[in-house]
């Protein structure tokens, strides 16, 4: 019996055991900067790292989270998260900061659009996760029960991937079950200084996967928010710039960092989305750009067969503005080929 109680004390002992993330969080060390990076291993052989940055600054205050790179190819939200590493002060900082420069390392190394190219995974469809799933499942699980779970304020960041064009905007969830937590979100947003701000219907249960890493957040009942910057595989600086100026702003706005340059003077926002899908392979023809206002039923591309017939167009179901759209040749069925936000008012929702 005391035997017994003895292994159920060592067990109940493991299990509260703090992981290397969870001790950097807790850590009384103030100002200090942790870096880790957290191996997995999954049952196919793969084998992937996490890093992330634990910086602390030197009072206390909110705990916010900046991922980028949870799809490989998008380069301006890693490249300004590399930025902001190097220019934070963590003398200057109030509250912790958690950075996950590439959240999907082998996307990134293998130049992979969408998908970890090791379990063809996407993880920005992964969540909540698996803790003995595949290598994407895995870290889709660590990010869920250790990153979100310790955060305050959860920040995607993301943009157009290698075949997307898209227009800058930052983004948070209408979730009206919270509302403490959509309204910081959108003041987040509006303070962020981008332009376009764009809100989603927030539908569904406890129990549904959010599938999405922000979505999964505001699950968890976390403020959370995405900024949308960058496109076709480059490195533009001009959003490389934007991207950073939102991270700051966002900080001054938690009193958590003095630097920011304010909101932008003329906001617009779109809070109902339509997708155009393509039901056809070939390849695809569009004079549009993201960021053009189109207008309901009006031709904005359409696909040919490899011999050059036109086999489908594609119409706007709806007055708005091109939020992103696929922007290079090779298109299959089920492709998103553009996604049109419709114009709202400050007081819509
Ligand atoms: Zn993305």
């Amino acid at each position: 019996m005391k035997a017994l109680y003895l292994v159920v004390l060592f067990l109940s002992q493991v299990s509260i055991a703090q992981s290397e993330f969870q001790k950097a969080i807790a850590s009384n060390l103030k100002p200090s900067r942790v870096n880790l990076n957290i191996k997995f291993a999954d049952s196919m052989g793969n084998t992937s790292n996490l890093p992330i940055a634990v910086l602390k600054g030197k009072s206390d205050g909110p705990i916010f989270t900046i991922v980028a790179g949870i799809h490989g190819f998008e380069y301006p939200p890693i490249v300004a998260t590399q930025a902001l590493l190097s220019e934070i002060n963590i003398e200057q900082l109030h509250g912790t900061l958690i950075v996950i420069p590439i959240a999907n390392t082998a996307s990134f190394y293998n130049r992979s659009p969408f998908v970890n190219p090791q379990d063809d995974k996407n993880l920005n469809n992964a969540f909540p996760g698996k803790k003995n799933g595949s290598i994407t499942e895995q870290i889709a699980h660590f990010i869920t029960t250790e990153i979100i779970a310790a955060t305050d304020v959860f920040l995607d960041v993301h943009g157009g991937d290698a075949c997307e064009d898209l227009i800058p905007f930052v983004c948070y969830y209408n979730n009206i079950q919270k509302k403490e937590k959509t309204a910081l979100a959108r003041k987040l947003s509006e303070k962020s200084g981008f332009e376009l701000i764009v809100s989603y219907p927030y539908t569904i249960s406890n129990t549904d996967p959010a599938k999405y890493a922000f979505k999964q957040a505001v699950q968890h009942g976390k403020t959370a928010l995405s900024i949308e910057c960058g496109k076709l595989g480059n490195v533009q600086q001009e959003n490389v710039a934007l991207i950073k100026s939102g991270v700051y702003n966002m900080l001054a706005t938690l009193n958590m960092y003095a630097e920011g340059n304010g909101p932008h003077k003329n906001i617009i926002r779109s809070n109902s989305q339509s997708y155009i899908k393509s039901k056809a392979k070939g390849i695809f023809y569009s004079t549009h750009k993201a960021g053009d206002a189109v207008k309901k039923d009006e031709i904005v591309g359409y696909t040919t067969d490899e011999f050059g017939k036109i086999i489908e167009e594609y119409k706007a179901p709806t007055n708005g503005l091109i939020l992103y759209k696929l922007a290079t040749p090779p298109i299959n069925i089920s492709d998103t080929v553009m996604c049109i936000g419709a114009y709202a008012d400050a007081d819509d929702e």
